[in-house]
């Protein structure tokens, strides 16, 4: 069974709704139009506070839109791909494609939801507060500072540093940043999730015992959501060593078709662009064997303007003289050969013909799930 339908599209990105937040939505209702509007404007009919209600959860749904479309536009902004935007239970959820490849892009990412929610209780409480001030009608009056409210909740709640939530990912960005290492920095944000979990867990049943069952249940059922959530991502983050003993074959790249000898620069520059991962790309001798290879990086040393003419000849990097590697050779080998941190990359020769090659990149990703 689909566990939620699709509303429509914001900004190109598919909008759903989780069955969940039908009974979210039926309790807002029942709050706003039976307890909080009669008390902020007495004396209306019921009529009035039914209407508003229904407004008001509709208002709602759409400042939990505004919550996550602010992720998806600085998401999308950072070349991160949004594949939908789920509400649910407890609020939103935008699905990324990948995650941000840098902290920075991480930070602002998080950080644009709760904004989002925090312009939004500004604009709902700048309107309350007109409206009081010029003695408009109590009823709209109520509304929106319960709006105002609402997503003042929304942007803080989703402040606590409890990775997954807004303000764990942003923690995590920060601890990402001052390390470099994503992810220890995921294993701490997640660690730290999960005792602020456990910590709203008890929270929840102290209140429920003491003052308010009502909110306590909900403090505790975020709190169990909330530590199931930062659990999974803790596990996910679990060092992996045993990565590093599989062969470097694993991780090689292919290699763009051999060129000929009398391609020319610019042949080669074609090829490196519908290649964008390759460091370079093999050139055939006169007898069609494989005997050196043309760097990316040496296109540079010709003008654009000249690179037709000039034959790939003269970009040449002889074989024999590169850094190989044998397919059967473990990660943590060839690590121990090349060093750690620098830009390199390593031909991998099978039986004495070139086949791909290892590239520093693979092999730091590799190294950053593995790591301890
Ligand atoms: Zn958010």
């Amino acid at each position: 069974m689909r566990t939620h339908l699709t509303l429509g599209r914001l900004l190109g990105v598919p909008i759903g709704l989780n069955w969940g937040v039908v009974a979210v939505c039926v309790l807002l209702f029942w709050s706003l139009a039976n307890v909080s509007l009669p008390n902020v404007a007495p004396a209306h009919p019921t009529s009035a506070y039914w209407f508003a209600g229904v407004v008001g959860v509709i208002a709602f749904m759409l400042s939990l839109v505004g919550h996550e479309l602010g992720h998806s536009y600085v998401a999308q902004r950072n070349d991160v791909h949004v594949v939908e935007i789920t509400l649910w239970l407890f609020g939103g959820v935008a699905k990324l494609e990948g995650e941000a490849d840098d902290p920075g892009a991480e930070f602002r990412i998080a950080a644009a939801g709760p904004l989002a929610s925090g312009v939004i209780a500004v604009i709902a409480g700048g309107a309350a507060f007109w409206l009081n001030v010029s003695d408009g009608n109590r009823v709209l009056f109520g509304l929106l500072a319960w709006l105002a409210a609402i997503n003042v909740v929304l942007a803080v709640s989703n402040l606590l540093p409890a990775f997954p939530l807004d303000g764990g990912r942003m923690l995590r960005s920060f601890l990402w940043r001052r390390s470099h290492r994503k992810a220890p920095a995921t294993r701490l944000a997640s660690m730290i999730g999960q005792i602020l979990a456990v910590a709203l867990v008890v929270a929840g049943l102290a209140l429920g015992f003491r003052s308010s069952w009502w909110t306590g249940a909900w403090t505790a059922a975020l709190g169990l959501f909330l530590f199931t959530a930062a659990r999974a991502e803790w596990s996910a983050a679990q060092a992996q060593p045993e990565l590093l003993s599989e062969s470097v074959a694993t991780i090689a790249r292919q290699l763009p078709e051999p060129l000929h000898p009398t391609a020319s620069v610019a042949d080669l520059e074609r090829e490196l662009t519908q290649n964008p991962g390759a460091p370079f790309v093999p050139r055939v001798d006169e007898r069609g064997e494989i005997t050196s290879v043309l760097p990316r990086e040496a296109i540079r040393r010709v003008p654009p303007a000249h690179r037709a003419d000039v034959p790939v000849r003269s970009l040449d990097l002889p074989l024999v003289g590169l850094p190989r590697v044998d397919p059967n050779e473990s990660v943590a080998d060839v690590l121990a050969r090349m060093g750690q941190g620098g830009q390199w990359w390593a031909v991998v020769v099978e039986g004495g013909s070139l086949t791909s090659v290892v590239c520093s990149e693979d092999v730091e990703t590799l190294l950053e799930q593995a790591s301890v």
